[in-house]
């Protein structure tokens, strides 16, 4: 089972995406973590990459689809995987195509979560993110109970670099002109579901199961 999960910035891909991961046993690939995980090692592909995403700008098609062709060749992803933040332009989802084909594989279903761009705004500036366990939080609509640490692995909070205020209009922007349009591409091969992601996590978590007939 090969699962895109789509939608912009905030919209929730990565929570659900780690709830699937529980569900399903399958990997969550999130390309934004394997990014953000090269910047804090300090590798070149961290500090290139690092010079797109603080202006809330997109890496380079190729660094990405070639990161994408490597990760999916791992033993864990024989049986399925959930992308989380890819593919994230027409090329990308191209090559992925390509990728599965030269494999005799498919993508199963694309789920396209909605939610309007000042539930988007409100989302990312409030968002808290787990150094440790990645888990999130946000500072009025889901709170930690100590503030500033984690209440599943006491690790601490951080708010990330694109996450403030000048970033989050680029990125927004940045989703319409070049993400977007994966929504026509997937729907046109009636691969797509979409999923209201406005409400609160059990609900959202039940529309997603409703969408891949998992209830
Ligand atoms: P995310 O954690 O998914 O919000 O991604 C954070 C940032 O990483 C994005 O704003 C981009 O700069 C970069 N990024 C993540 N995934 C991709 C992708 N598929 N293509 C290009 N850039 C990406």
């Amino acid at each position: 089972m090969n699962i895109i999960l789509l939608g912009p910035p905030g919209a929730g891909k990565g929570t659900q995406a780690r709830r699937l991961t529980e569900k399903m046993g399958l990997p969550q690939i999130s390309t934004g973590e394997i990014l953000r995980e090269a910047q804090n090692k300090g590798t070149e592909l961290g500090r290139q990459a690092a010079l797109f995403m603080k202006e809330g700008k997109l890496v380079p098609d190729e660094v990405v689809i070639g990161i994408i062709a490597e990760r999916l060749k791992q033993a864990d992803c024989r049986k399925g995987y959930i992308l989380d933040g890819f593919p994230r332009t027409l090329s990308q989802a191209q090559a992925l195509k390509k990728i599965l084909d030269e494999n005799g594989s498919r993508v199963n279903v694309v789920l396209n979560f909605k939610i309007p761009d000042a539930d988007v705004v409100r989302r990312l500036s409030g968002r808290r993110v787990c150094t440790e366990c990645g888990t999130g939080y946000h500072v009025a609509f889901s709170p930690s109970k100590t503030t500033g640490k984690c209440d599943r692995c006491s690790g601490s909070l951080v708010q990330r670099d694109d996450d403030r205020e000048e970033t989050i209009q680029k990125r927004l922007s940045v989703y319409h002109q070049q993400t977007a349009p994966l929504i026509d591409f997937y729907r046109s091969q009636d691969l797509l579901k979409d999923v209201d992601g406005v409400g609160e996590l059990p609900v959202v978590f039940k529309r997603m199961d409703d969408a891949l007939g998992m209830t």
